[in-house]
């Protein structure tokens, strides 16, 4: 579902990304860990789009991403759901609204729209706050518009940025299972980079551990573990 091949991207002298590779398959979840610096968020924004690599091929849903047309990235960015480490909601709008607001920008219709934010809230087990505003939900309320949000396109691919850094250990818990619950029953495809260990050995099928812009091991998480 997501496949990197050879990417590297610098800035200056720095080598953000060196000649990593990696595949993702559908309905998995797939860790990134590294020290800040390690270049996580560079390999994240080349999946994402905004960055464009150096070098190599970034697939992501069978689209070969630097072979696109501006309306084709444009197409390709709506199927890649983003959540972020401080959430990054608008606190003027309602829970509803915030969650609404990527199908009103693709101009999807208002019956449908509401159908679909009704869905996601019950999804994310929002459903009896879609009136509130978000400066009234905990740190973990939250982060499940955010994600919420990040689905309405229902995207094949969710990508998370540190998505649990800023919450307590009892929330970021019921976080990582709300990813996994989306990989199984929605079948999503969820790349995530943390710094935090637990969070790979808590939910991830796979990883790869990133040093100065490389990938210094990769592979099953139980693999992982055992190498000493
Ligand atoms: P991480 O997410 O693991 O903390 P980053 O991808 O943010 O790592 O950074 C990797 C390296 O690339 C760091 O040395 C960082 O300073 C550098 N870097 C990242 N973004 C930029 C940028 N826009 N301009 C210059 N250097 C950058
Ligand atoms: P956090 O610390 O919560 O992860 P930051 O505010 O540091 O988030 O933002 C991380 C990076 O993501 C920034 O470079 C920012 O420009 C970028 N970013 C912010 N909002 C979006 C978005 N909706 N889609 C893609 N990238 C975004």
């Amino acid at each position: 579902m997501i496949s990197l091949s050879k990417v590297s991207k610098r800035f200056g002298s720095t080598r953000a990304v060196d000649d990593v590779s990696l595949d993702v398959p559908a309905a998995t979840i797939h860790g990134v860990l590294g020290r800040s610096g390690a270049g996580k968020s560079t390999l994240l924004r080349v999946v994402n789009l905004l960055e464009p690599p150096d070098s190599g091929t970034v697939t992501v849903a069978g689209r070969d991403l630097g072979t696109l047309t501006p309306a084709g990235l444009r197409d390709a960015r709506a199927r890649i759901g983003m959540v972020f480490q401080h959430f990054h909601l608008l606190h003027n709008r309602t829970v509803a609204a915030n969650v609404e607001l990527p199908l009103k920008l693709h101009r999807v219709e208002r019956g449908e729209r509401q159908r679909r934010v009704a869905e996601l809230l019950e999804l994310v087990g929002l459903s009896d706050q879609a009136r509130k505003f978000p400066a009234q939900l905990s740190g973990g309320q939250r982060q499940r518009v955010a994600i919420a949000r990040a689905l309405a396109l229902r995207p094949d691919v969710l990508l998370s940025d540190e998505a649990t850094s800023a919450l307590d250990p009892g929330t970021t818990v019921e976080i990582l299972d709300l990813f996994v619950k989306l990989r199984d029953t929605l079948g999503l495809t969820i790349l995530l980079i943390t710094h935090e260990l637990d969070v790979i050995t808590r939910i991830c099928d796979s990883a790869s551990v990133m040093r100065d812009g490389k990938v210094v091991e990769h592979g099953p998480v139980a693999e992982l573990l055992a190498t000493p």
